[in-house]
């Protein structure tokens, strides 16, 4: 993918804000949006490129409104110059880490600290990681997260595509553009991805699909040259012959930068209620990070609205106070 490196908008307001969103996603953008129209002073702060995971798929195509799909990043870019038409500045910089439990909020970023009177943490998931033996020796090297960029280097290889998913499924099927040679591998006797999805993938006779199987280990020396699987029914190991795995198993919601005082649930992800409030006055969460059932576009873009209205209301009581 090209990474479209931006400079940074000019900040020169004493670094304090009204509202500082962490991750520029589809959380974040929403969120952007509706508190720039509310005119908060909003900074959305993003380590990467807006879209986040959404960027990395090529076509989204159940995001009401494009009838005919629309690309990931072309999606995200049109909701950031959305936010940025209502005032909403950007700096493309990683949030290093948080104090957030005090009336003033602190955000630690390239040395500098920015100050808000409230935050929205939108700092979504990055893919859980295969381990297995072999899979770091091969991260990168064989093991991607990503089609969209790492596709092409497999035209007309072998390739797995781990998991059974919306993801594993729309990514499978972007990889048929460079491969026939396509098997799944599968932890559950099913896929677990939309009907319509399993559909397309399933009118497809030559791709194969293991489901109930454990991944042994990811083999090869200079590179990966097999996967070896266990059937989890019969206990019957066996070998299955590849160039490529791209892996598909799930989120790791991203907390690392947060302070210990943001309260989680066991599995890492912020616990919220249902207007999206933290434990914490004035700091609000949305999107993947959150502990919720349906993780997409809509449902991330749906809590950075809500995150957004519920700033905006504890911002007005404090004026009030
Ligand atoms: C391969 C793939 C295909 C998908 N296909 C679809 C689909 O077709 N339709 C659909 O609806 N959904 C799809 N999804 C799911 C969808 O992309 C996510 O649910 C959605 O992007 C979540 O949005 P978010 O804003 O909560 O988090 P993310 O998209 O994860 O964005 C979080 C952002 O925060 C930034 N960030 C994190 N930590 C920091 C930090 N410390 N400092 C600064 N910035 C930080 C990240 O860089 C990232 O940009 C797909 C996901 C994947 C992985």
């Amino acid at each position: 993918m090209i990474l479209n490196l931006k400079k940074d908008d000019d900040l020169s307001n004493n670094n304090s804000y009204d509202l500082i969103i962490i991750g520029g996603g589809p959380a974040g953008l929403s969120a952007a949006i509706y508190s720039g129209r509310a005119r908060l002073n909003t900074l959305v702060v993003e380590e990467l490129i807006v879209g986040g995971q959404s960027s990395t798929t090529e076509t989204i195509e159940n995001y009401p409104g494009f009838p005919d799909g629309i690309g990931g990043y072309e999606l995200a870019q049109k909701m950031e110059e959305q936010a940025k038409r209502f005032g909403v500045k950007f700096l493309f910089e990683k949030v290093e880490r948080t104090e957030l439990d005090g009336k003033e909020k602190k955000v630690y970023i390239a040395n500098k600290i920015y100050k808000a009177k409230s935050v929205i943490i939108s700092s979504g998931a990055s893919p859980r990681r295969l381990n297995v033996p072999g899979s770091e020796k091969f991260h990168g090297k064989g093991i991607s997260y990503c089609a969209t960029c790492d596709g092409a280097l497999f035209a007309d290889k072998k390739v797995i595509i781990v998991g059974g998913g919306n993801s594993a499924v729309e990514e499978g099927l972007f990889m048929m553009r460079f491969t026939k040679d396509i098997t799944f591998v599968q932890d559950l006797p099913y896929l677990t991805a939309e009907k319509i999805l399993q559909e397309r993938l399933l009118q497809n006779s030559d791709i194969k699909i293991y489901y109930n199987s454990e991944i042994l280990s990811i083999n090869g020396e200079e590179r990966i040259e097999s996967m070896s699987v266990k059937d989890k029914n019969s206990g019957e190991k066996f070998d299955i012959k590849t160039d490529g795995i791209f892996v598909y198993i799930g989120l790791v919601p991203k907390t690392d930068f947060l302070d210990s005082k943001v309260e989680l649930n066991e599995y890492g992800y912020i616990r919220v209620d249902k207007d999206l409030k933290t434990n914490l006055e004035g700091v609000f969460a949305a999107g993947d990070v959150i502990e919720k059932s349906f993780r997409q576009v809509i449902t991330a873009a749906a809590d950075g609205a809500l995150a957004a209205k519920s700033a905006e209301k504890y911002l007005e009581n404090l004026k009030e106070v």
